[in-house]
């Protein structure tokens, strides 16, 4: 496993590396607050790294939970907060494969529940499940994101059914969805932080 502070700074990294594309792609279809939000939060996440870092693991993704809820907002703030929660609430100390899948597919039911939303309606959920199924699998960090990266795109064609995106019903078709394609740049910048060790 990748020190945590290196995960912190990668996942902070590109989310303000593509806060205007994530906000573009909020303005089309939501309130275009997206980008601002997630760096807000991952920013501030960043600014704890020191101290989250030095947590034991579980503990480390309840701070970064915890500091997600209070800062991000907007509705992705609670869902990217409770994916962090529930990923130390089930993660094993020091977690192999199995376990990190079981965690997040835990996870991925937590936000779920939290959201009232499931697969399939145009949401983070849409790319959560298919990098869980890409886990479970045993495919590689780097296939893993490619798996990500395909399910955003793949949120194009989709009508949306949760979220601000569904207000527009048919014509929230043809756009990608914004948390999905956060929800793709955490993966891949947790992936190649952990392939690059
Ligand atoms: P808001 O919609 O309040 O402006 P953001 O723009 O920060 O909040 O986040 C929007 C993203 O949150 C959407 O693109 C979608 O991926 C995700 N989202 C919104 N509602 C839900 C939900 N009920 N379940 C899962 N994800 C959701
Ligand atoms: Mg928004």
């Amino acid at each position: 496993m990748a020190d945590f502070s290196r995960l912190i700074a990668a996942t902070a990294d590109t989310i303000a590396a593509h806060a205007e594309e994530l906000t573009a792609l909020d303005q089309a279809i939501g309130d275009g607050d997206h980008g601002l939000n997630m760096k807000r939060g991952f920013e501030a996440v960043r600014a704890e790294a020191k101290g989250f870092a030095a947590k034991p693991l579980p503990e480390a993704l309840k701070a970064v939970g915890t500091k997600l809820v209070m800062t991000v907002g907007g509705a992705s703030g609670p869902l990217f907060g409770t994916l962090f929660l529930a990923l130390g609430k089930e993660m094993p100390g020091e977690p192999d494969r199995a376990g990190l899948a079981t965690a997040l597919g835990k996870a991925i039911e937590a936000v779920a529940a939290r959201g009232k939303s499931q697969i399939g309606q145009k949401t983070m959920l849409d790319v959560l499940q298919p990098v869980y199924e890409a886990l479970a699998q045993g495919k590689t960090a780097e296939e893993i994101a490619d798996v990500a990266d395909k399910a955003a795109d793949a949120t194009v064609p989709m009508k949306a059914l949760r979220g601000r995106a569904s207000f527009l019903g048919e014509r929230s078709i043809g756009h990608m969805d914004a948390g999905a394609r956060s929800t793709a740049l955490l993966v891949r910048a947790v992936a190649e932080t952990v392939e690059g060790h």
